[in-house]
Order: C-alpha cells, then structure tokens, then sequence
C-alpha cells in the first residue's frame, strides 16, 4: 500500500465574511472531460498548461445571437471583434458562420484579408490607422470609422489624393448613464463634436457617410444602456436624412455585451446577474423601430459582440506544482500558469475546476500561477479541495482577450488545441520555444566572447 501523504496541522480563524447567500460550495464540481475528450489525455498529448477550445460552443454562441437580434429587427449582420481572439482557426469559424471581421489595427486587417474576407465585409476600427493604412483600406473598399479629427483631416487628404471614394462611419460616444463614460474613442454627442464630424465629412463627397458606430464599453451590465445608445444614432441618422436627404445605411452598436464570468467584488455569480442576449437585442431593435424610420430606410443593424461569444468556448487546462502554507496559515496552490496567460484573472475571479474527482475536505485558497513575480495571482481566495502536486484544474470561460493579451513573460505560450463537432482535437496554435524567442533577437559582434 502506498505510504499516505502527511501534512502538518494549522489552527486558522474561520472568516465567513468570502462566503456569498448561496454559501461557499457553489463554485466546483470535477470537470474531466471537455467537449466528451478527457483533460488527462489533452494534456498528455498537448502539454501543460493548454488551451483547449470548442468549435460547437462558439458556433452555439453565434446561433443563438443571430436568432437573438434576427427574430426582432429584419436587417442584421455581425462582424467577429478580432481582437477579443484572432487565432485563425477561430476567426475562421465565426466568418464560416456568416460574421464579418471587425478589425482595430493594420495586423488585423491583414488577417482578415489572409483569412479570406473581402474587403468590403471589413470594419476598419481604432484610433491608430496610419495614411497607408487608410489607403489599403480604402483600396479595399473596407468600411473605415473614423476615430477622430486627426484622422479625417488625413482621410480628406487620402481620398483626394487616391481620386477614389472612400465609405465612412463616424465612431460616437455618448453618455448612456454608465460611468466612468468611455469618452476617448470617437466624436461626442451630447457636446456637438458628432454632429461637427458629420458636418465636415458631407462637405467632402469623396467620403460617403454610410454609418454611425459606437462601441459604449465592455462587460455592461444594463441593456437600457443600449437603448439609450441606439437612440442617439438614431438621433444623429435622422438629422442627417432631414439636412442632406441622406439615409443612412448602417447602424453599428459595437460590442460590450457581458459574459458569464464573474467581476472581481461582485457579491453575485455572473450568470445570475448579466442580461441575457435577448435583452441586449431587445433594447436596440425595439428602439430603433420605433424611432420613425420608413420602412425602405431602416437601416442595417451591425454588431461587434466579441467575449460574449467566445469566453465560455475557451478553458485553459493546467497542473498543481506544489502547495504551501504561508505565514498566515492559509494554503497556498502553486499552478503552472500565471497571469502571463490569463490576463483576465486581474479583473474577473476565475472558475477553478478540479479535474478528478477529490476528497470533500475543502478549504480557502489562494491561487498562484508560477512566475517570479508578486502580481502572479490567479484566485486570491477560493474554496476549493485540497489539490496536491500532480492534479490538473480546469479553469472556465477564458476565451476572450487571454490569447490576445497573453505575455510572454519569464515563460513561454503553450499550445492552443480545438475541439470540432466530431470531438477531434485539432492543435490550432503552436506552443513556443527557446528558438521563438532566439529568432527576432541580434546580437553585436563584441559582445559575443566572454570570460568568467
Ligand atoms: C473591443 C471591441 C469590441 C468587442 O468588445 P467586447 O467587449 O469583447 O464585446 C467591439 N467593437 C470595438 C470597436 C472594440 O474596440
């Protein structure tokens, strides 16, 4: 019989205080298998730490949005927000699903080209497009929304030079009464600024006023906030139809929507507090049917929903590298991913899911990931069993912004794996190495030899 593992006894205050109404063991149940594929043979394959994704997850996601918005407004295209996740393999799967590309940089737009999508079902986004930049997108016939002044005194200049129209969209934003406002990107509205902007772009018939686009923010956790928004651009497109008597073709309400995870201080779980799809839906169509377009100029309804179609497709797959106890009592779990690859962990408490079965001894937690570095903090408490070194977790919902904003910081990425309908696990992401890393790297002749 093997020799059972001993631990020292600790004496430790009890704090009910992290408990929420529900009590303390809503958090876990084991999680062994993804998409009917054992975590234990993904890893045994792939490596940990490994990102696993799922194709009929996020095919799931982008069904039920589509039927969400489709069912109540006649005229709706979505665009996949590259930067909430561009590995190929994903982006492919929303486009195969009907998505345009929504792009923020050059890098992007080139992998919405590469990965096939015309340039005229492209949305050019983001403050930091440069003059060739513009003159791709325009050769492209993409549709640019512009930023700011900056940028449209640069388009006019662009667009005269290339002898070529270019369609455009003005980014506005808007007090919706969630605050802090995002008031960086765009034209406002309740100060004039927008309506300037429109000004100026319909006394240059090179640009083609055919949008209005806003983007109120991230994880918003009131759909009214949308109506308010979709009012607005309603407002502005109804103005420009009375001055210049021109419909305007499409209104884009970004993205923003909320996913499942849970917020960082928030005293419910987050799917009981986010609306659902169908709100988000709601507060925009029936604002703008109502708002008194004719029927021939109701204009095209754009979305630009990124984590909300993608967070509970993705899980990140990793193992225990050792426990501890700090000077406190309280237990320590060291994990072999950090916050390196879950950027995410700074603002949302992650589920954490064991992924065999475990003793019902439970206990609080903090969550270490293994970096050299105080900040590396994936759960600062949790209730979770006693997880020894060797056993492998699950962590949820970590499909938007993780494998965009992951770093390489002390470690490398690892392998990206997606799981298809048939349950075949297809590696859509290579894990990196020392040569990775060695490629982009020089190094000056005199410092090539040394002694010690
Ligand atoms: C980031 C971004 C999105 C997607 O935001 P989510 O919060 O992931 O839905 C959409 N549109 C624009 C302009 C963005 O910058």
């Amino acid at each position: 019989m093997a020799k059972l593992s001993y631990e020292r006894p600790v004496i430790q205050k009890l704090n009910t205080g992290s408990m929420n109404k529900f009590g303390t063991r809503t958090e876990y149940a084991p999680v062994s298998h993804i998409e009917g594929v054992a975590v234990k043979e993904i890893i045994a394959e792939y490596g940990s730490p490994v990102f696993v994704i799922s194709e009929p997850q996020i095919r799931k996601n982008y069904q039920n949005a589509v039927r969400a918005f489709k069912t109540r407004y006649p005229k709706v295209q979505f665009a996949w927000s590259y930067k909430t996740n561009y590995l190929n393999a994903v982006c492919k799967v929303f486009h195969q699903e009907g998505a345009w590309a929504e792009v923020v940089s050059i890098f992007e737009y080139k992998k919405a080209l590469g990965n096939g999508v015309p340039g005229n079902k492209i949305i050019f986004n983001g403050p930091d497009k440069s003059e060739e930049d513009l003159t791709i997108a325009i050769e492209n016939k993409s549709l640019i929304h512009i930023d700011h002044f900056d940028e449209l005194y640069m388009l006019i200049e662009v667009v005269q030079k290339l002898k070529q129209k270019a369609s455009v969209a003005i980014r506005v934003n808007m007090d919706t009464g969630v605050y802090p406002m995002w008031d960086r990107f765009g034209f406002n509205y309740e100060n004039g600024q927008a309506w300037n902007a429109i000004n100026k772009i319909m006394s240059h018939p090179e640009l083609e006023l055919n949008g209005l686009h806003c983007h109120i923010g991230t994880y918003m956790l009131t759909a009214s906030a949308y109506a308010t928004a979709a009012w607005k651009l309603c407002d502005l497109a109804v103005n420009v139809k009375a001055k210049w008597n021109k419909p305007i073709q499409y209104l884009d309400l970004g993205g923003g929507f909320a996913s499942a995870n849970t917020l960082k201080g928030s005293y419910l779980q987050g799917p009981d507090i986010i609306p659902s799809m169908e709100d988000y839906a709601e507060a925009i169509s029936s604002t703008i049917l109502n708002f008194g377009f004719k029927q021939n100029e109701l204009p095209t309804l754009f979305l630009e929903t990124g984590r909300a179609l993608i967070d509970d497709a993705g899980y990140l797959l990793g193992s225990v590298i050792a426990t501890k106890r700090l000077s406190d009592g309280r237990r320590a779990t060291i994990m072999d991913f950090g916050v390196n690859l879950l950027f995410t962990a700074f603002w949302y408490n992650h589920k954490i899911s064991p992924a065999q079965e475990f003793s019902h001894h439970t206990e609080d937690m903090v969550v270490y990931g293994p970096l050299c570095m105080n900040i590396d903090c994936i759960r600062e408490s949790v209730n979770l069993p006693l997880l020894s070194k060797g056993d492998q977790v699950v962590v949820h919902k970590v499909g938007a912004y993780n494998m965009t904003q992951w770093m390489q910081f002390i470690q490398m990425r690892p392998n990206v794996v997606m799981i298809d309908g048939q349950n075949k696990v297809h590696l859509i992401r290579h894990k990196e190495s020392l040569d990775t890393m060695l490629q982009y790297e020089h190094l000056p002749q005199h410092l090539e030899k040394f002694e010690l």
